[in-house]
């Protein structure tokens, strides 16, 4: 391993700073370190623990911290974990958050995420970050495209026109993104003015955030493009994926000030096993004047049926000794088929966004807290959960908080939920080193869903 690079913000060094998890540090004025040139010798992937042909546990090294795997990855999409303090996210046992390129591309614009001295230091968040490449909501925000990692998915949203066009809109929404070989255009969603992203602006974007893992930009399609459609769109990401590697490279050697970010490649290829591996193998071998993705991402549409199948057709294919990032799950049987078929890291931003719905994970399924039966539950919303939320108050206050319109409610059932998921995976991770993960699985599942899964 090679150098080990400072932080550009020393909040956490500094004596007296950054003691216990209440405590990141007070803000103080960014400023550049001179050193050399950062470099992939700087950050790393061990794996520590193997479970089954394919789960395994592990450490991701950053230069914010480590990474223990299996890990959950809470999405703080604007630079904020909505409604919830870093402070608590630490807490709560967060081990690196996720935020989005485009959102933040946006708004306030990563030249000024850059003069602050980067993403974790804006926002005061010690721990390692990601960002994704700003793709998925380029191309989705109003593009008529609709996940397809849920249950809800019906198939009567098409992304396809009757007469097999591929870029149809959903009904009553405006195209805002226009795809071709060199990038995207697309509109705001916030004014509707025209921008466009190309894989070197979406590295430039993701390097003046400065996140520890990036990903590659590439091209979402949807279950219901043609097959022909999908080798086109494959081929594209393929093309992208090296101009992402050329212009990183070009970028790291330009910014010394800062610290090594990784570049995770993003395995697209839908429901297609011989694309799904294809794309596999290109992204693993891929190599530009010496310069390979550290990581892979799993991208683009996932039936949950095909969940496993399709998770491990791509890691069969994919260098074992790099770790794989699969975008966008954390329901409770999701997690456990995905880390059986060899997935590391996960995000997703359900947990806070049904939380601030009133919608809460407990050991025996999912509830809504405004139902009339938690108005005198005196009682905790999971006596099995250790998180502030439950510690602190009752089921019958966040009810009251919800039905009385409190901010507050935002705040306890996100915690609540975060923790639920990192407390999930935090608990898959250990069964992988005991050997337990499959009596974990089957209890865990029957518990939450009346049956084990
Ligand atoms: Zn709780």
């Amino acid at each position: 391993m090679g150098r080990r690079p400072r932080r550009p913000l020393g909040g956490e060094d500094r004596p007296g700073r950054g003691e216990g998890p209440w405590d990141h540090g007070a803000v103080t004025a960014p400023h550049a370190d001179s050193a050399a040139a950062p470099s992939p010798a700087d950050v790393g992937f061990e794996i520590t623990a193997r479970h089954g042909d394919k789960a395994r546990a592990g450490v991701i090294t950053t230069p914010h911290g480590a990474i223990a795997t299996p890990a959950f990855v809470p999405v703080g999409t604007k630079a904020t974990v909505k409604s919830v303090l870093p402070e608590s996210m630490t807490a709560l046992g967060g081990q690196a958050l996720l935020a989005n390129a485009y959102h933040l591309y946006l708004q306030p614009g990563h030249d000024l995420v850059d003069e602050a001295g980067g993403l974790g230091a804006f926002m005061n968040w010690p721990g390692p970050t990601y960002t994704d490449s700003g793709g998925f909501q380029v191309m989705s925000l109003g593009a008529g495209f609709q996940k397809v990692l849920s249950s809800e998915f019906s198939g009567g949203e098409r992304a396809r026109t009757a007469n097999g066009e591929d870029d149809a809109v959903r009904e009553g929404k405006e195209r805002l993104a226009h795809v071709d070989d060199d990038g995207v255009t697309f509109r705001s969603f916030i004014n509707g003015d025209e921008h466009r992203f190309t894989p070197e602006i979406s590295m430039q974007i993701q390097h003046g955030l400065g996140a520890d893992i990036m990903f590659a930009f590439d091209e979402l399609t949807t279950l219901m493009n043609s097959r022909r459609y999908q080798e086109q769109a494959l081929e594209r990401t393929r093309l992208w994926a090296l101009r992402c590697l050329a212009e990183h490279a070009r970028l790291t050697a330009e910014r010394t000030h800062r610290p090594y970010q990784q570049l995770w490649g993003v395995i697209q290829g839908a429901q297609y096993e011989d694309l799904r591996r294809r794309a596999a193998r290109d992204l693993g071998a891929m190599d530009v004047e010496g310069w390979a993705f550290d990581g892979f991402g799993i991208g683009g549409a996932l039936e949950k049926e095909n969940l496993g199948t399709i998770v491990g057709w791509v890691t069969d294919e994919l260098p074992e000794a790099r770790p794989r990032h699969l975008l966008g799950i954390s329901e409770v049987d999701d997690l456990f088929v995905a880390i059986a078929a060899g997935a590391d890291t996960f995000d997703c931003v359900s947990p806070s966004r049904v939380a601030r719905n009133s919608a809460v994970y407990t050991r025996t399924g999912r509830v809504n807290l405004t139902g009339s039966r938690y108005r005198r539950q005196f009682a905790p919303i999971d006596e099995t959960c250790d998180c502030y939320t439950c510690t602190h108050y009752t089921a019958a206050y966040v009810h009251h908080l919800f039905r009385a319109k409190e901010m507050l409610s935002s705040t306890l059932c996100t915690i609540h939920n975060e923790r639920f998921v990192v407390r999930l995976v935090d608990r898959i991770r250990a069964s992988l080193q005991d050997g337990s993960f499959d009596a974990l699985r089957e209890e865990t599942t029957g518990a939450y869903y009346g049956q084990a899964r």
